[in-house]
């Protein structure tokens, strides 16, 4: 059996069956943008593999940092034991972090970051003297994970709950929010969003825990760029009904939107914050919760005072190392400018697709953009039309997205925006 066969006889693949799994490409080696294939063929990683690669893939400094921590002490455990890559991460993530979001849960991957938030907002609530405070509410067209309650949480028609529903626990959804990123922000509630949080809240925010939402871009639930002013509202909203608000920032975090996180937008701290994806710069699995300084105090102060999480390989140092290689490319502005270029460059490129029969829309923040179809893309055909076109772009639904790694050139990026007009085109 050839390794192309065995592959498609014995190994699952992301969100699909073991019958018709669909094509794949066989990479052997990856560097910078550049995805190198058995065969010889190349192509541009235009996804920063699931939006983790920001700084390319093998970048020469996170290498180092992983190949000399691999040399010391790939791993040891965290119960009992400290070192120094967790501490000094720990110290990185902290300076970056707004004052009072500063301790750490650190842990292996987006899902499992988020399923410690929502243990820790319950234990918080429980701690406060709300032990009924066991539901959980967000915004439809989320993505927060596969895991069971990160699945829950997921957009219910987008997501997971039409396989599983049943099974699932029903939370509590309100529309996404409805003003687009560049639109005028509207006062009103009842156009904005918030009257539906308002009512949520006032009718069972006795029972809710914690909101939680992906800040300003929805990811793998739709991509979408909504308005940071509904963060504002949405605060205060929580604060006035006892109810912890999570931000989802494993997608959006460390530079993608052009912000170093999402919620830079607007000046809202959220009482817990999940990190993920780019967090290593795409070189090791990795992840972390952030709870500000009172979730922690209460779920200590409380009993029996201990947070029931604790993964195996918890702080794994050679992800610490890698997470801390990856932190020191974004020190200072470079980064900054690198992500308005590819902005402008994204916004130039891509508006000719807005004339094309089949386009429903166009959208670019940061390095992330958009072409939204009107029907679903035929995604064997986009992934056949990789090899030609040196681009890999994985669409989903009727969405046709790049979220290319900042050290990709400006050639490069021309590269990925003429395949995005050529599959919109034919996909008309
Ligand atoms: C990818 C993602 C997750 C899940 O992360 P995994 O590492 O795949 O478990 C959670 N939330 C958001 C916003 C994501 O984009």
């Amino acid at each position: 059996m050839d390794a192309l066969q065995f592959d498609r006889r014995h190994l699952w693949r992301p969100y699909a069956g073991m019958r018709e799994p669909g094509p794949v490409h066989h990479v052997v080696e990856a560097e910078g943008v550049w995805l190198t294939l058995a065969d010889g063929a190349r192509m541009i990683d235009a996804m920063s593999s699931w939006w983790c690669a920001a700084h390319g893939h093998r970048h020469p400094q996170i290498v180092a940092a992983m190949t000399a921590q691999l040399n010391r002490m790939p791993h040891v455990m965290f119960g009992g034991l400290t070192h120094d890559p967790a501490i000094d991460l720990g110290r990185r993530l902290v300076a970056m972090l707004p004052e009072g979001l500063d301790r750490i849960f650190y842990s292996d991957s987006g899902s499992v970051a988020v399923e410690v938030a929502l243990k820790m907002a319950l234990q918080a609530q429980v701690a406060r003297g709300f032990p009924a405070r066991t539901a959980f509410a967000t915004v439809r067209g989320g993505y927060h994970g596969d895991t069971w309650k990160a699945m829950s949480l997921c957009d219910p028609d987008t997501g997971m709950h039409g396989q599983y529903g049943r099974a699932l626990q029903i939370e509590h959804f309100v529309a996404a929010p409805p003003i687009p990123f560049d639109a005028d922000w509207d006062e009103d509630p009842a156009r904005n969003g918030l009257s539906e949080v308002a009512q949520l809240l006032q009718a069972h925010g006795e029972r809710i825990a914690a909101f939680i939402l992906e800040p300003v871009v929805q990811g793998a639930g739709g991509m979408r760029f909504y308005h940071p002013a509904y963060l504002t509202g949405l605060r205060a909203l929580c604060d006035a009904h006892g109810v912890l608000l999570i931000f989802d920032e494993i997608a959006t975090g460390f530079g993608r939107t052009g912000r170093m996180f999402a919620m830079d937008f607007v000046n809202v701290v959220p009482d817990i914050l999940c990190l993920g994806k780019a967090l290593t710069g795409g070189h090791i699995t990795f992840a972390a919760t952030v709870a500000h300084e009172t979730v922690a105090e209460s779920i200590s102060a409380g009993s029996p005072g201990v947070l029931m999480h604790g993964p195996t390989f918890m702080a794994n140092p050679l992800a610490c190392a890698a997470a801390s290689a990856s932190l020191d490319l974004l020190q200072g502005d470079d980064w900054r400018e690198t992500v308005r270029r590819i902005e402008a460059q994204l916004q130039t490129e891509l508006a000719p697709a807005r004339s094309l029969a089949g386009v429903q829309d166009v959208r670019v923040l940061g390095a992330i953009g958009v072409i939204e179809m009107k029907a679903p893309l035929d995604t064997s055909r986009v992934h056949a039309f990789a090899k030609t076109s040196g681009v890999f772009l994985r669409p989903f639904g009727r969405l046709l997205y790049a979220m290319p790694p900042y050290v990709t050139r400006p050639d490069e990026l021309t590269r990925i925006t003429t395949a995005m007009l050529d599959i919109a085109g034919w996909s008309a």
